[in-house]
């Protein structure tokens, strides 16, 4: 197992002025190079956990941080966020307002810039980072004239270029259609395979996560429903229910069919996976 990179120790929070514990009890291990996608229904605790990741809690959200969170070996509480903004990039959900300046070329530059990076470094940066995110064309373009999936990307690169080991995303295509969603998957396919880069995302789309995650954490109220491969987790229906996750339609579908007396002898979660089963029904070979 590579290095632990992120590691939450018994971490309950709760908002300023608040009675209510919003994460509850959470023990985690994020190794390096890991995908990890973090899911459950709306007020679970995904963007509030989030947020654990790069010290805004308890940094700049105060309330009340029990337990310890420790991001390359630095607690969080003794740290401020600017200790871990080279470290762990974050990226949110409406591309727009991340972006503020009028060039993509000082777009990208605005993080790097403000940590000192000499010229030469920065430049290097904006090349390998508008390359990776697939935009080098748009380099002396206005921002406003990219798609809603290209401002997502756009928002990567500006991370990229302050050469993050983690990057976060917090349900980053919730605003994109199906293509650019695909578009920014494909991205942090890249960033995986080029630079064994961490990522965590909070998301909804289970469809993405069952091609793309290593894992996937399940939060619910605030606490930790599961943590397993997507395999597992989109097979396991009760949880699915308990928890309000849509699996992917793949997987509903051979549930349907089983619920039916129909078994397509596997359980898909993937689209190749779900034909391959679907032919071998059709031949009358399946389990
Ligand atoms: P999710 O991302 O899963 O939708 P959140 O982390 O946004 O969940 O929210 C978890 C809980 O924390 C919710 O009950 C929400 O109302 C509460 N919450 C979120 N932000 C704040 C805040 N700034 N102050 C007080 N409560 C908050």
């Amino acid at each position: 197992m590579s290095e632990t990179i992120i590691k939450l120790e018994n971490v309950s929070y709760r908002y300023p002025r608040t009675k209510k514990w919003v994460l509850k009890e959470i023990d985690l291990e994020i190794h390096k190079g890991e995908f990890i996608a973090i899911m459950g229904e709306n007020g679970a605790g995904k963007t509030t956990l989030c947020q654990c990741f790069n010290s805004v809690i308890p940094n700049f959200h105060a309330g009340k941080l029990q337990g310890k969170v420790t991001v390359f070996g630095i607690n969080t509480k003794e740290c401020a966020v600017s200790d871990l903004s080279d470290k762990v990039g974050m990226v949110l959900e409406d591309p727009e307002a991340q972006l503020f300046t009028t060039i993509i070329r000082n777009e990208v530059a605005f993080g790097a810039e403000n940590m000192k990076v000499p010229l030469d470094e920065i430049r290097r940066r904006i090349d390998w980072a508008l390359d990776i995110v697939g935009l080098s064309e748009y380099i002396n373009c206005e921002p406003t004239a990219l798609s809603g999936g290209q401002k997502q990307r756009l928002a990567i690169a500006t991370n990229l270029a302050m050469m993050p080991s983690v990057l976060v995303l917090d349900e980053p295509t919730s605003q994109l259609d199906p293509a650019g969603t695909r578009d920014v998957y494909e991205v942090i396919r890249e960033l995986r395979e080029r630079e064994d880069m961490t990522i965590l995302i909070a998301t909804h789309k289970s469809e993405e996560i069952a091609e793309f995650a290593d894992k996937v954490l399940v939060l619910k109220e605030g606490r930790v429903a599961a943590f397993d491969e997507p395999r597992v987790i989109f097979n396991d229906e009760k949880l699915m229910k308990e928890c309000s996750i849509r699996p992917p339609q793949v997987s509903e579908l051979a549930n349907y069919m089983r619920e039916k007396g129909e078994d397509l002898g596997c359980c898909p979660i993937l689209m190749d996976e779900a034909c391959d089963g679907v032919e071998r029904w059709f031949r009358g070979e399946q389990a």
